[in-house]
């Protein structure tokens, strides 16, 4: 079965052409500058291609890929047929979906109600949608949302003690993100278990950074909130921060909320308390050169995220595994390290010969450790193909 994986953005879209069952990618690629003049980045194996093609619109950056796709030169397949379905990652699902699902005109019309809450990304997501049904018709669509995964949280883990109003009437909730990576984590830590049922906290830490407390295979709570704005600081965002500082700022700056959010969303974080750099690479080597600084971003970074996995210990009740992904989670031993360090108090050991690894599934953890702490590199095009190919199975039968 061949699943083409889209990630639409405003002026981007990343593809991803993919067998679900073995996970091999035939080909993948970016469309870049689309609505300004458009730019094709193609890649089969260590062939990569970059054409200049005109891109007014998302659809025919969809074209751009379709047609160097079945490209006789640089193509992976001999016609668009080849292509069984396609699997959109979109942002927001809201309270609508918990779960991903096949598209049609009602999910069209619910994914657009989410639009408050996914400014940004979901108009882009649908542009994407549209686009593809635009050029293929007859292909089965599927949605899979970020925030789905977090749909099992309790009440108390999801609602803002903020007046009911604002929930009952705006949908006013926590709702998380990188829900298709939690998804994948925790799938993926049950088969090394043996078992669904045991309870973990993942650390998703990359340039965006969320953490979440799973049991049983089911989210119980995570670090983002309504926006990918909330929980531990990241590259660029603030994370968690009390709501009287955008007051503050607005007030005395004569700033707009939505310029302060903006602030808060684009230039704080690691790269607000650094003044060097959003990239955790430039942030050790600036560590390393003793950068005062820098030192104080990473010290930040890691003892925040290391609070939230005791809060979800707690929350959790203990927890037996503890995971690692993402760019800093999969590479950055230096952190993994780091955090580990605040958790000896719960009994988590790693062994520093063991976390040398890089970008590989590894246990990190001794013997001895009372939890198994793993690096599990993660894979949401590979998620989002399986659920995709899954929903169009099952619809055949
Ligand atoms: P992601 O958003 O998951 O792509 O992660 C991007 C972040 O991962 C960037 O801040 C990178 O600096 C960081 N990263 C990638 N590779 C490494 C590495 N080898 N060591 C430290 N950080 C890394």
């Amino acid at each position: 079965m061949n699943v083409l994986v889209i990630n639409a953005g405003s002026s981007s879209l990343k593809y991803q052409l993919m067998n679900p069952e073995t996970g091999d990618v035939s080909a993948k690629g970016l469309c870049e500058r689309i609505y300004i003049d458009g730019r094709l980045t193609h890649k089969v194996g260590d062939k990569k291609v970059v054409k200049d093609i005109p891109m007014p619109t998302h659809s025919e950056a969809i074209e751009a890929v379709l047609q160097i796709l079945v490209d006789p030169e640089n193509g992976v397949i001999k016609s668009v047929d080849e292509i069984d379905a396609v699997g959109h990652r979109v942002l927001h699902g809201g309270m609508e979906f918990s779960d991903s699902c096949i598209i049609n005109d009602e999910v069209i019309k619910a994914i657009e109600k989410c639009i408050p809450l996914g400014p940004l990304h979901n108009p882009a997501n649908l542009m994407g949608i549209r686009a593809c049904q635009a050029v293929m018709p007859n292909t089965p669509q599927v949605a899979v949302f970020d925030t789905a995964f977090h749909m099992t949280m309790p009440p108390k883990a999801y609602r803002y003690a903020i007046p009911t109003e604002y929930y009952k009437n705006d949908d006013i909730r926590r709702y998380g993100f990188h829900g298709t990576s939690h998804k994948y984590i925790a799938r993926r830590a049950a088969e090394l278990m043996g078992t669904k049922n045991f309870k973990m906290v993942n650390c998703h830490l990359g340039n965006g950074s969320s953490l979440s407390a799973v049991k049983d295979g089911k989210c119980q709570d995570t670090s983002m909130g309504l926006s990918p704005l909330a929980g531990v600081p990241m590259g660029t965002r603030s994370g968690d921060i009390d709501a009287c500082v955008v007051q503050f700022i607005c007030n005395k700056y004569g700033m707009s909320v939505d310029d302060c959010l903006t602030m808060l969303n684009k230039k704080s974080g690691v790269l607000a308390l650094s003044g060097v750099s959003s990239d955790f690479r430039d942030l050790s080597a600036g560590a390393e050169s003793g950068n005062e600084d820098c030192k104080l971003a990473l010290e930040k970074f890691y003892y925040e995220v290391a609070k939230y996995v005791g809060a979800y210990t707690a929350a959790l009740n203990g927890i037996d595994m503890l995971t690692f992904t993402a760019g800093v989670g999969e590479n950055d031993a230096d952190a993994r390290a780091a955090i580990c360090s605040y958790l000896s108090f719960m009994g988590v050991k790693i062994d520093p010969e063991k976390n040398k690894a890089r970008g590989q599934e590894v246990k990190i953890s001794t013997e001895d450790s009372t939890v198994q702490v793993w690096v599990i590199p993660t894979n949401e095009e590979l998620m989002i193909a399986q659920d995709t190919a899954e929903l169009v199975n099952a619809a055949k039968k």
